[in-house]
């Protein structure tokens, strides 16, 4: 038989009302009881509606205040020690703390899930931990729905082994042994949903995809022995997602009831495995056959071909359908989308519709006599019409086809381009910059609503945005920046604001997904052929330029930002489109040329999340990524200067595709604990232009003169001084404007004090 699991649902709601409930508790609005209250009847909701469509598995767990993995370790009592001793289940207040601090304690790291763009919160391990289950909430979950809705509940768990892998705080050598001293307590945990008579629990183990489970495998085996022989009435899906398993075949022998393995995203290898070493019949296959990461209408007649062929080669008992992963990575619902483009919208599904998806799939698949074909063309016609948009338009894919390999290279190497730049540019050594942007202030958030609501007309809305870059590169002047911005005041965001001025993109109302916390983000859909048609930042870069004799830098954001912070299409391949954007981009980077600027940035903060999770593909990507870049930006002239910008990933491991970029000089987030990449540079010189951030943009704290001159003084050990830039972390759009003013002056006569030192040596 074939029955429909799902992994987990997004928390957010379809209107947000996550976020919204969230932020009104932290700002005092609500009483806790009021929050517990909302949440509780948002929780309960997604069950019911999961239910009323007739998934069979409906998770419960997966909804959390903040983020899933920080549950998991509260649960099992693993908060730093800063924050106190815990023996029960943490308050409101010291949850939040953990996740976003509090007055006097740090908040615990945030890193990015997976190649994801969901942010979990680092478990950190304090030496000779003691675990204990301070509170079981897979067990409250599923106590929660049975009372309440008389619903029998899937509680999906974190896995032990990834659990611990995602933790920081011990060495790689002592990992097998915290293992072995939770599982005490994990195994409590699962004794308790036994007790209660829970059927399923979904283990969530995604690190199962990454090489490095290949030296733990037997380990683990051991482990999850002892789990399964712990609670023999409880049938353990073990689930997995991101990519295909490493160590297929051990996996199989492990005593679990089931495995969940990702049909989208590592597809091929996994079906490998599948045909090299079959699927035991005792187990039930879960198959991850929508994608659970992109907002595509499924391919249904692909799908049942798929799983019709995955019975007859394996014969199971039981199959799951299911999402490639969890539907966290999605919106909600596309209900209430009021698209331009009806071809678009057809071709959507959100998380609602996909579990619809699921349910047809399994009409289908468990009556042979179902009449369901013209649902299931109507799925493919939807999508043919999608790729059909495209077909009248030829001339990108032209212009792309008449592209050749001159066009990715700049025609002479930085060695001899910079000079020149520098003779034309007339900075002093070690010059100052920023980012790009400045403190998007009320006002300037006003009166963009006024203007996009019509109440103030363009000229109105341009005239504001004049006045606030006027104001700011007086201050930059005062403040004596070298090289100044316009200040990024015209944009909300660095991906939309191009988006909405190329063609190919389109927006929504509410595709709102889970970023970080109470963050949610709402990624355009790169839907068509994207298209340059007229210049995007030419008039604002160029109007500040007018007011300064210093250089103004224009500011882009990169193609492979653009296309990962985006939903794409998945009939051309991610390669294509970046091209399609880079193409773009080269054409907006002329058009600034043209208007006399000499410094151009292009932003790509997201290269490094979009690192493929098995190393064997980092080259492939690494390779198109940079050729992108450099398909953006090489036809400038030698003396106009290309910079980049990078942040909030760990970029050692990326150093060789950083070079390629053949940006003239790149900015890095640095000040936050990356002693590791200046320890790197000091085995490697970076070999162009660089500026390790001096200041960390994230706090309000202003650091002093001194503290920066000493950041610039450890910088310059590892870095050449003559190609030394002195810099922020990153924009600065989330600070207040004191802030701002004082931290870039403390940074400037750091700059100029460490310049007096090197004046002489160079
Ligand atoms: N130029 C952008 C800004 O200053 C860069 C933002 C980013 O790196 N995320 O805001
Ligand atoms: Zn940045």
């Amino acid at each position: 038989m074939v029955y429909i699991s799902n992994l987990g649902y997004p928390r957010i709601g379809e209107n947000r009302e996550w976020k919204k409930t969230l932020e009104s508790f932290w700002q005092k609005k609500i009483s806790e009881q009021q929050f517990e209250k909302e949440m509780k009847s948002l929780r309960l909701s997604s069950i019911k509606k999961q239910h009323e469509k007739g998934i069979d598995l409906v998770p419960v767990n997966d909804f959390t205040y903040y983020d899933h993995v920080l549950d998991f370790a509260t649960m099992v009592g693993w908060v730093p020690n800063r924050f106190g001793e815990i023996n029960e289940k943490p308050s409101l207040e010291t949850y939040f703390a953990l996740a976003r601090g509090s007055k006097n304690i740090v908040a615990c790291e945030m890193t990015k899930w997976f190649n994801t763009n969901y942010h979990y919160i680092v478990p950190e391990y304090n030496k000779d931990q003691q675990s204990k289950l301070i509170y079981n909430k897979p067990l409250e979950a599923y106590k929660e729905a049975k009372a309440e809705l008389g619903i029998k509940t899937k509680p999906v768990i974190l896995g032990i082994y990834t659990f611990v892998q995602l933790a920081k705080g011990y060495k790689k050598e002592e990992k097998q042994g915290i293992i072995s001293k939770l599982l005490n307590v994990y195994i409590q945990m699962l004794k308790e949903l036994e007790s209660e008579g829970v059927e399923w629990v979904q283990i969530d183990e995604p690190f199962f995809v990454l090489e490095e489970v290949r030296e733990d495998i037997n380990f683990i085996k051991g482990i999850y022995k002892e789990i399964s022989s712990a609670v023999p009435s409880l049938s353990i899906m073990l689930q997995t997602y991101f990519e295909a398993v490493e160590q297929y075949k051990e996996l199989i022998s492990f005593s679990v009831s089931g495995i969940g393995l990702d049909f989208v995203h590592g597809k091929e290898g996994n079906l490998q495995s599948i045909i090299e070493h079959g699927f035991p019949t005792d187990k039930v296959l879960g198959v991850g056959i929508l994608n659970g990461r992109n907002i595509w209408r499924n391919d249904l007649n692909e799908s049942i071909n798929l799983i019709k062929s995955l019975q007859n080669q394996i014969k199971p008992n039981d199959l799951w359908i299911q999402p490639s992963c969890s539907l966290l990575h999605v919106p909600v619902t596309k209900i209430e989308e009021e698209l331009v483009d009806a071809t678009l919208f057809e071709a959507l599904a959100f998380a609602d519709e996909k579990l619809e998806e699921l349910v047809l799939l399994k009409n289908v698949l468990n009556d042979p006599n179902s009449s369901y074909e013209n649902e299931v063309n109507y799925a493919k016609k939807c999508l043919i019409n999608l790729k059909q948009l495209n077909e009248e338009n030829k001339t990108v894919q032209n212009e792309l086809k008449a592209i050749n390999e001159g066009d990715f290279k700049r025609p002479v190497p930085f060695h001899l381009r910079y000079p020149l730049q520098n003779k034309l540019l007339k900075l002093p050594i070690l010059p100052t910059t920023t980012i790009g942007s400045f403190p998007q202030t009320k006002e300037i958030k006003q009166a963009r609503q006024q203007w996009r609501k019509g109440v103030l007309n363009d000229t109105e809305y341009e005239n504001l945005i004049k006045l606030k870059m006027k104001e700011w590169i007086d201050i930059q002047e005062s403040i004596d920046i070298d090289v100044m911005v316009h200040g990024e005041y015209e944009r909300t965001d660095m991906v939309e604001y191009f988006g909405e001025k190329l063609k190919g993109f389109a927006f929504t109302k509410k595709a709102w997904v889970q970023s970080y916390g109470s963050r949610c983000v709402k990624p355009p859909i790169i839907y068509r052929t994207v298209e340059f048609t007229k210049p995007i930042t030419v008039n604002e870069t160029s109007y500040a330029q007018s007011l300064t004799s210093k250089p103004v830098k224009g500011m882009l954001t990169g193609p492979v930002t653009i296309l990962n912070w985006s939903f794409i299409r998945e009939d051309l391949s991610k390669e294509e489109i970046a091209n399609e954007i880079a193409l773009a981009l080269r054409k907006e980077i002329r058009a600034l040329e043209e208007a006399g600027i000499s410094i151009i940035q292009v932003d790509e903060p997201a290269i490094r999340e979009g690192l493929p999770l098995k190393k064997e593909e980092w080259n492939q990507y690494l390779n198109w990524v940079t050729r992108a870049f450099r398909l953006a930006t090489s036809s400038v002239q030698n003396e106009t200067q290309i910079h980049t910008h990078m942040c909030y990933s760990n970029f050692s491991d990326i150093v060789d595709a950083i070079i390629a970029l053949d940006a003239d000089v790149i900015s890095i987030e640095h000040a936050r604990s990356h002693q590791e990449f200046s320890n790197y540079l000091s085995e490697s010189p970076y070999p162009f232009g660089i500026g390790l951030g001096v200041y960390d943009i994230h706090s309000p704290r202003v650091p002093s003169v001194e503290e920066m001159e000493e950041n610039i003084l450890s910088s310059l050990k590892v870095c050449d001084p003559k190609r030394f830039w002195i810099n922020p972390d990153c924009g600065l759009k989330t600070r207040n404007e004191t802030e701002v003013i004082d931290a870039l002056s403390n940074m400037v006569k750091s700059a100029k004090k460490v310049r007096e030192i090197y004046y002489s040596i160079i």
